[in-house]
């Protein structure tokens, strides 16, 4: 099983909470005005990487750095890959590792398509903090944690599939420290 990417940041503080490595997945078909990562937006371009390389490089880095607290799969857009990131997510998961995945589509819409494609369930499943909504200039923040503009939510996935209703990742995160 493959994934195709554009490529790999294994230190980010920007794309998540925490040190995380990032993969910059392969194919949009958004084309938000302004997108600063307009060279994953073909889906024939970037390059296949077989997920089981993948898996054992991240796993070797989180061996010799224990300050990688998770993986962030951006784009693109993630959910055009939805198995073979499945996979990983579900793998890196049981190394202790969380994900955090980015997706021009909202939420709402990601459940609706996940009813005919069962792989995008499964993904936002081993997904802890999702980044959803189109990345939008008019409403561009550059003030904001984690994302661009201010329709982008940070939800906590866990809670919003037991609560069957959004619960934004803010929201869980003061309830924690409450
Ligand atoms: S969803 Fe992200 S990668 Fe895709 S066009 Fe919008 S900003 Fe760019």
């Amino acid at each position: 099983m493959e994934i195709r990417i554009a490529g790999i940041t294994e230190e980010s503080i920007m794309d998540g909470p925490g040190l995380r490595l990032v993969i910059f997945t392969q194919g949009c078909p958004h084309r938000c005005p302004g997108c600063h990562n307009e060279d994953t937006h073909d889906v024939n371009g970037g390059y296949p990487i077989a997920v089981e390389d993948l898996f054992n490089h991240i796993k070797q880095l989180a061996a010799r750095n224990k300050l990688l607290q998770g993986v962030t799969f951006s784009g693109g857009e993630p959910f055009l890959q939805p198995r073979p990131l499945a996979h990983l997510a579900k793998r890196l998961k049981a190394q202790g590792l969380d994900i955090v995945t980015y997706s021009g589509f909202t939420f709402e819409q990601l459940t609706a398509m996940a009813v005919k494609r069962k792989s995008i369930g499964q993904l936002l499943k081993y997904t802890d903090l999702l980044v959803d909504g189109l990345y939008r200039e008019a409403e561009r923040d550059l003030g904001l944690a984690f994302r661009g503009s201010r329709n982008q939510r940070l939800i906590d996935i866990k809670a919003t599939l037991a609560a069957n209703k959004v619960i934004l990742w803010e929201d869980a995160a003061k309830k924690l420290w409450a």
